[in-house]
């Protein structure tokens, strides 16, 4: 039986959480994250050595997940030399496994509504000056119409409070509504062609009904993978109060057939380093049990939030010379996942941890309830979650990268075409599906550009345009390198949506 979403808040807390769906994947009572050892590691690997770093970086290249004493050790690393080797390194990762692209998506708010009490986030229910509301159908499809038919994303990532009444059912209508909209544009059609989910963790049952939907990847966030921090920023007897609960949430998506899952911590909690051996630590556990790891990693540091405790100055915040090293060592560590940075995070900042490996980036961002079909742009901090540091639209940030040399890519036909959890990490980790990444990115890129851009943006991305086209001149068979063009120049006469 899949949640009721008529349930009272108070009935839905006592009756969510299903305890043989956790208990099944302990080892004789005991979860995968252990405490002490990952701090004893981190003790005792301090002060490394250069060659053992490049050891470890030679193996990351290699496309190996790193143990965790190999990620301590990157943890540990002072030495600028090191940690501007780490960072090429890092970089060079990504070009094999995902060329030299960035996918954007942005954030779609469905929801405030929210049983918990995190201390840290805006939409807790102890906070009064919230304006709580859910998006009506209607709603779901204006604010898609805007995202695909004005904007130009493709990608989504549906975000949800965690409430009875915006559980599984409701999270299934709306994915249903927003794959349903056709948004006229300047020369064709827009519409989203994955949608990512962001929720509180969900039993087996109702995983299954949203991979039934096709939903994209399912992200659900640790927060902090220490266990007694976690008891003290989530109070009471909320849901999320649940440590393990939360934890077993991707086992249990990989159970439902949900194969590609995003892992995150929120950063400024607890010890940075701490965390990131927790994230690495959950990465090896999904291969071990399951064969796939994660499809991405999300490492969102806090912001400020409206009535918050834990947001606006925590003593713990990561400095930014910690978080690029957090971004290098991430990417090392679990070198075919996508990673995820933030509008969270100011340009300047972006800026920097992009050529540090990172794969994907919001922007065009609106994180208030029904915001994108709104009038005006400015923040509301009673009707969000918390504030955004880079609000560059999507053509600004796309100008931005191809003056760097990065395309943008629209592409979604990897789970268009069944290259989910095992089967894409394995590409992934030969270079294969990068291949596929260079076409399908300059054919969405084309496709976003005769619809979307003004002639200056044109001009801007030309070169990178140009240069990516030629690269795979150089890189395929020709009969393929044939097909390819066959498409690119059938989208420029108005054909959309054509992919490998
Ligand atoms: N309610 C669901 C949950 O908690 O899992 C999903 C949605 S929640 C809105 C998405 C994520 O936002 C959380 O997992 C947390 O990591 C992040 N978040 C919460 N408060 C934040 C803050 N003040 N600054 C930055 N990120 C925050
Ligand atoms: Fe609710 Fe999620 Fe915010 Fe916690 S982080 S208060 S569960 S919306």
């Amino acid at each position: 039986m899949t949640i009721n979403s008529k349930l009272s808040p108070a009935e839905y807390v006592k009756t969510v959480i299903k305890q043989d769906q956790i208990d099944k994947y302990l080892n004789n009572g005991k979860d995968f994250i252990d405490d002490a050892a990952i701090f004893t590691e981190l003790e005792k690997q301090k002060n490394p050595d250069n060659i053992k770093v490049r050891d470890i970086i030679d193996k990351s290249l290699s496309m190996n997940t790193l143990s965790a004493a190999e990620t301590a050790t990157l943890l540990n690393v002072d030495d600028p030399e090191m940690l501007a080797k780490m960072g090429e390194a890092g970089l060079k990762a990504k070009k094999f496994v995902y060329d030299n692209r960035i996918v954007t998506f942005a954030p779609l708010y469905m929801s405030n509504l929210c049983v918990n009490a995190c201390l840290y986030c805006g939409f807790r229910k102890e906070n009064e000056d919230e304006v709580r509301r859910k998006l009506s159908m209607d709603e779901v499809r204006r604010e898609t119409e805007v995202l695909a038919g004005k904007i130009g994303h493709k990608r989504l990532i549906a975000v949800y409070g965690e409430h009875p009444s915006t559980s599984t059912d409701y999270i299934a209508e709306s994915l249903e509504t927003i794959y349903g909209v056709q948004a006229q544009t300047r020369r064709g059609v827009g519409a989203i062609r994955r949608v990512n989910v962001n929720a509180a963790p969900l039993p087996i049952e109702d995983l299954k009904v949203l991979h039934e939907v096709g939903i994209g990847t399912f992200q659900v966030f640790q927060e902090t993978y220490h266990h007694d921090l976690y008891s003290q920023i989530h109070p009471g007897n909320a849901v999320k109060s649940n440590y393990r609960w939360r934890l077993y949430s991707m086992h249990r998506a990989m159970e439902a057939g949900v194969d590609d899952v995003g892992i995150g911590a929120l950063f400024g909690l607890g010890d940075w380093r701490f965390e990131a051996m927790g994230l690495v630590a959950h990465a090896r556990e999904l291969e071990a049990k399951f064969n796939v790891g994660p499809h991405t990693i999300s490492f969102p540091r806090i912001e400020p939030a409206c009535n918050a405790p834990l947001a606006g100055s925590p003593d713990t915040r990561v400095s930014d010379a910690n978080f690029l090293k957090l971004v290098s060592v991430l990417r090392l560590a679990v070198p075919y996942t996508g990673m995820i940075i933030t509008a969270r995070e100011g340009k300047s900042i972006r800026d920097q941890c992009i050529p540090l490996g990172c794969t994907q980036a919001d922007c065009s961002s609106k994180i208030g309830i029904g915001a994108y079909d709104e009038a005006g742009s400015k923040q509301d901090s009673s009707k969000q979650q918390f504030m955004l540091g880079d609000t560059r639209s999507l053509e600004e940030m796309i100008r931005d990268l191809a003056k760097d040399g990065i395309i943008t890519s629209f592409c979604t036909a990897a789970y268009r075409c069944g290259r989910t959890g095992g089967c894409i990490m394995d590409m992934l980790k030969t270079g294969k599906e990068g291949k596929f990444c260079k076409v399908n990115a300059v054919l969405t890129f084309r496709e976003w550009l005769e619809d979307f851009a003004c002639p200056e943006t044109l001009e801007i991305c030309r070169p990178v345009l140009n240069s990516e086209i030629e690269k795979v001149r150089m890189s395929l068979k020709p009969s393929f390198y044939k097909e390819f063009m066959n498409y690119y120049n059938r989208i420029e006469s108005g054909e959309r949506d054509l992919y490998f």
